[in-house]
């Protein structure tokens, strides 16, 4: 059995654990269940769609690339699923706001992206 593999690997799945104890989710790969302990996980995709819980606008990103690209956000996204994840997005995206989180490819990098829920799927 292979590991489920997420878009850090280049696939473009957003993955969160389950915990088989306690039923609740927590981040990709954890080692155990963040409200339980239990070591019994299991991985599952997440729906994509969330609240932004936070966000920066980037305007001079680390590269000459993600300069280029900018201003661009960097958004901590709560998930429907209950789990918190870091995501690129939109930059005019606001905290509270309903998101969905797509995958992009940014300079040969498979990245989750957030946009606006009302905003149509970018394919
Ligand atoms: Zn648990």
């Amino acid at each position: 059995m292979t590991a489920a593999q997420d878009w850090t690997a280049g696939v473009p799945a957003l993955l969160v654990d389950e915990c088989l104890a306690c039923g609740r989710r927590t981040g990709f790969r954890q080692q155990h269940c963040a409200h339980c302990g239990s070591e019994s996980l299991k991985t599952v995709p997440a729906q994509g769609t969330g609240r932004v819980w936070s966000i920066t606008v980037v305007h001079r990103g680390p590269t000459k690339e993600a300069t280029r690209d900018g201003p661009y956000g960097i958004a901590l996204v709560d998930l429907a699923e209950g789990v918190r994840v870091m995501t690129r997005a939109d930059a005019a995206l606001t905290i509270g706001m309903p998101v969905r989180i797509d995958l992009r490819v940014v300079d040969g990098t498979c990245l989750p992206y957030a946009s606006a829920a009302d905003q149509p799927a970018r394919a």
